[in-house]
């Protein structure tokens, strides 16, 4: 198909791992939960286009890689590749469908054989997809393998003559060079990238970085390029997808995506990229704190509210952004009963539990910087109280009482634009609202 549609389209993909089937959790008749590593991930890639997907470790980005070219298998959604359904596929079209689907991985010396020349590495491709079925001009299957591989060593930048050495005889870049011939050889129209330059010194990374674009236009190739590090996507990428546990938060063309980031993860991902342009120089910082959360058990609502600098206060609430965070914090932390109690009273010294207004100072001090006031610290004080009589449930409830967001109460989508954003601080589309309480409610 070359009728402009795009050649990747994926639409709510879900890889979900279930642990909740082990022997023991059988014998105890526990449900663990399952791992919610990509949790309805929806994304086009055009023809020729190179696509990003950042985020932080462990945010779901190298599963979405590996599962829409079916090296994993989808719990749920749909992927299609060049009007083709991927998931549905048999062996024989599964097969066809890796000829024109590659993948390049970030170790290049874990992912190359260390028992086979480079030549056997870059000839095996061919040889499992029955490549070529008929050399045509005398040649043996054997030896026109054999002069592929030259061929790609040398469009890779490395020298023929060394078709017989093995990976460890190969620097890093090197090797990755070769990872990169490996994907070429059945000639794909479509290469996942999974952090290809992470694991390589600073000039070398541009050395690759400058390969796969040249690579692109010989070619007319598409990239999924997958990466933790922004300032790696933005030379590169057409358009960028930021993941945040299971999900994309932000995707807009990369200039854009730089320029007026959206969603308050994105922003805070780059404040850690070195800002080359002097109207950049004095953006915000927007510190991030806390961990990424457990994918087993994500937060409802936005997955990022526990983090976000910028969680939105119920309306009718006047409350500063710093001060709402604090308060967020803490109740995240009574509410995951997070909060060793029995520790507070030995850390004022009394461990009897008498002196609550010494426990309640304790955690003031810990969890606020300034004084609240009006409802705000009446709800803040006899949240404290209940906690210094061991009552979290009626801390909590006091508590999210007053400051219940919609941050945890409905799950925000990306809208149907250029540049969207799943945030709550953006126009959300009213149908999703309405469907996606529900799932809220059930997360
Ligand atoms: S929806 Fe709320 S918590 Fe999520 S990013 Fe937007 S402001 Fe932050």
């Amino acid at each position: 198909m070359t009728d402009g549609s795009p050649l990747v389209r994926v639409r709510d993909l879900r890889k979900y791992y279930g642990d909740g089937d082990s022997l023991l959790d059988r014998l105890l008749g526990r449900d663990a939960g399952s791992v919610k590593a990509v949790d309805g991930v929806s994304f086009d890639i055009d023809r020729g286009e190179t696509l990003g997907l950042v985020g932080e470790s462990g945010c779901g980005k190298s599963t979405t890689g590996e599962t829409l070219l079916r090296l994993r298998e989808a719990t749920a959604g749909d992927v299609e590749f060049d009007g083709e359904r991927v998931l549905g596929m048999d062996d024989a079209e599964l097969k066809a469908f890796r000829r024109r689907a590659q993948i390049v991985f970030q170790d290049p010396f874990s992912s190359l054989d260390p028992r086979m020349t480079i030549g056997e590495i870059l000839a095996e491709p061919l040889r499992i997809h029955g490549l070529p079925e008929d050399t045509g001009d005398g040649r043996s299957k054997a030896e026109y393998r054999r002069d592929r591989a030259k061929e790609l060593l040398d469009r890779v930048g490395l020298s023929a003559d060394q078709i017989d050495r093995y990976p460890h005889e190969f620097s890093g870049g090197q090797r990755q060079r070769i990872g990169i011939a490996r994907a070429l050889a059945l000639e794909p129209d479509f290469i996942v990238l999974d952090e290809p330059v992470s694991a390589l010194d600073v000039s070398v990374q541009a050395q690759v970085l400058n390969l796969l674009d040249d690579l692109q236009e010989e070619f007319g190739l598409t990239y999924l390029f997958i990466a933790h590090d922004l300032s790696v996507v933005r030379h590169i990428c057409d358009r960028v997808a930021v993941m945040y546990l299971g999900n994309v938060v932000e995707l807009g063309p990369t200039d854009d995506l730089f320029d007026d980031p959206q969603h308050p993860y994105t922003r805070a991902l780059l404040e850690s990229v070195p800002r080359a342009k002097l109207t950049e120089q004095g953006r915000r910082v927007e510190a991030l704190a806390g961990d990424v959360p457990s994918p087993r058990n994500p937060p409802s609502g936005c997955r990022f509210r526990t983090r976000c600098p910028l969680v939105i206060p119920p309306a009718g609430i006047d409350v500063d952004q710093r001060t709402y965070r604090e308060v967020m914090d803490l109740r995240e932390r009574v509410e995951a009963a997070d909060l060793n109690l029995a520790a507070i009273w030995d850390a004022v010294g009394d461990p009897d539990g008498s002196d609550k207004p010494a426990f309640k100072r304790h955690l003031r001090e810990e969890f606020f910087a300034d004084d609240l006031d009006g409802e705000n610290e009446n709800a803040v004080e006899r949240a404290l109280d209940a906690l210094a009589e061991g009552d979290r449930d009626r801390a909590a409830e006091t508590l999210r009482a007053r400051f219940e967001s919609v941050c945890e109460t409905t799950r925000p989508v990306l809208q149907e634009r250029e540049h969207p954003a799943a945030c709550h601080l953006y126009d959300q589309p009213v149908e999703s609202r309405e469907g996606d309480e529900a799932e809220a409610r059930v997360d």
